[in-house]
């Protein structure tokens, strides 16, 4: 059995019923999401539209694929035609952009609010009080091609326990918080990566993103 099957199986056992893998494929090669997908895998998540665009062209159509990483409005092109859901929508004028885009192709494009909550400022994300104030106006009333399906957030990158748990709370506490205005719908809490997603699903992540545990260490320089 190939590495990327038993590490799949591995973590799939960990992962109750009703916790979604995705499975974090940037930066790696065609050929291993074959494997993966050999091995029953179907969703994969990806950070760049051009990058993304290619391995949909080339990769069988059943694939749902996730767009994870930070988009810029001008890229949304390359991914608006096919793509599954957005997990990073972190701005108004993102959100406005894709739906001219999913517009466009006749779709309804699966959304998540990318929340910010860890300690490092770098990390993209609303605030929760900027985000509830976005909302307030209901935007999303006027952006029918988007179905905002739940909230994705990334816990600080430390081995302190604490900080993540606390990080992965607040990102449960502000799902619910978001739930009531939202339809049904609202189901997904997407939160958790390789070195944290145990935790994350012990804080109620319905969606784990799950890469180098899957695939191996990235190469960025290729
Ligand atoms: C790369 C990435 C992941 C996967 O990270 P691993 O540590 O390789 O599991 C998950 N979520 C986001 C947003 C990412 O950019």
């Amino acid at each position: 059995m190939s590495e990327i099957v038993s590490h799949l199986a591995a973590i799939r056992e960990t992962l109750p019923a009703g916790v979604t893998l995705v499975a974090v494929s940037k930066t790696h090669p065609a050929e291993l999401i074959r494997e993966a997908y050999d091995a029953g895998q179907r969703i994969f998540g990806e950070s760049r539209p051009q990058e993304l665009r290619e391995k949909y062209e080339t990769l069988p159509k059943d694939i749902e694929w996730h767009m994870i990483g930070h988009l810029q409005t001008n890229k949304i092109k390359y991914i608006a035609p096919f793509v599954t859901m957005i997990q990073s929508v972190d701005s108004a004028r993102l959100a406005e952009a894709i739906q001219t885009q999913a517009a466009k192709y006749g779709r309804v494009i699966d959304i998540l609010l990318e929340l910010h909550v860890a300690a490092e400022e770098t990390k993209t994300g609303w605030d929760l009080d900027e985000l509830r104030e976005y909302l307030s106006a209901h935007p999303f009333d006027r952006l029918p091609n988007l179905r905002v399906r739940g909230v994705m957030g990334i816990a600080t990158n430390t081995d302190d326990e604490t900080v993540v748990r606390r990080d992965f709370e607040t990102l449960r506490r502000s799902f619910e918080a978001l739930r009531p205005l939202f339809g049904e719908a609202f189901d997904t809490l997407s939160m958790g990566m390789s070195h944290d997603y145990r935790l994350a699903v012990a804080c109620g992540s319905t969606m784990v993103r799950v890469g180098s545990s899957i695939f191996g260490e990235r190469d960025y320089s290729k």
